[in-house]
């Protein structure tokens, strides 16, 4: 343990923090401007945006043929190999392949 100065230790500890905060802050951040959004009497689904993202494409604005949609473990295994495999993608009818959906909440008039 002689080799490993204080400092070193003092740089992974910072550095594992900054990790943490790093992975930490779209949730912290999430959870703050939802919290926001429904006090400022903003759209608690979009914040006024009036859109959100497609959910059947999940924003990808591209759908499997003839599959459920996209299926990240499927995109796993293709890329693991099987390059001849041709995957075909259609145009999302949900969004019009723009990968964003009207807000449910706001597209009431
Ligand atoms: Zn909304
Ligand atoms: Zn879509």
């Amino acid at each position: 343990m002689d080799n490993v100065t204080a400092s070193e230790i003092a740089g992974f500890g910072v550095g594992t923090l900054l990790l943490c905060a790093t992975i930490a802050a779209p949730k912290v951040d999430a959870l703050i401007s939802a919290s926001q959004r429904s006090s400022l009497g903003m759209c608690r689904r979009c914040g006024d945006l009036r859109m959100i993202a497609c959910s059947k494409c999940k924003g990808v604005g591209l759908l499997r043929k003839g599959g459920f949609g996209v299926n990240f473990v499927d995109d796993f295994f293709d890329s693991l190999g099987d390059a001849n495999r041709t995957i075909q993608s259609v145009p999302c009818n949900n969004c019009q392949s723009k990968g964003r959906t009207q807000c449910p909440n706001c597209s009431t008039p």
